[in-house]
């Protein structure tokens, strides 16, 4: 697959909120229940911030008390890739937009049924296409 999206540091500030650009190109964390989407209940498709792919679906977001838009898998296991992440003391599993590389979040093992997984995304890194 060579679809895959790559931009300069500069384009993508040129496209993108500041914040979006720290969380997304930067790794950064949106701090919790400040996003637009921790508490959204519409139903629709989560897509990526930078460039559109279709990353999670409503039928499978879930409130984890946490301040972050969480889903217990993505919607195509083919369009997120993960990343082991040691920036913190503890190891996590970074959670990233397979097309162009934008940091999404992490994934935990501490989510609800079916999967058991927790996808913890920063609402920065999406763009919520609310069904019509
Ligand atoms: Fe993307």
């Amino acid at each position: 697959m060579s679809d895959k999206i790559s931009k300069t540091k500069q384009e993508w500030q040129a496209e993108l909120s500041p914040e979006q650009y720290r969380v997304c190109r930067e790794k950064g964390t949106e701090r919790a229940f400040t996003g637009q989407y921790w508490d959204n209940k519409e139903k629709g498709l989560y897509r990526c911030a930078c460039c559109g792919e279709p990353l999670f679906s409503s039928d499978t977001k879930f409130d984890s008390g946490t301040g972050w838009p969480s889903f217990w898998a993505p919607i195509t296991a083919e369009n997120v890739a993960t990343e082991t992440d040691k920036s913190l003391l503890m190891a996590r599993t970074e959670v990233l937009c397979r097309k162009c590389d934008a940091h999404l979040g992490h994934v935990f093992d501490d989510g609800p049924n079916p999967t058991g997984l927790r996808y913890c995304i920063n609402s920065a890194s999406l763009k919520f296409d609310q069904d019509k």
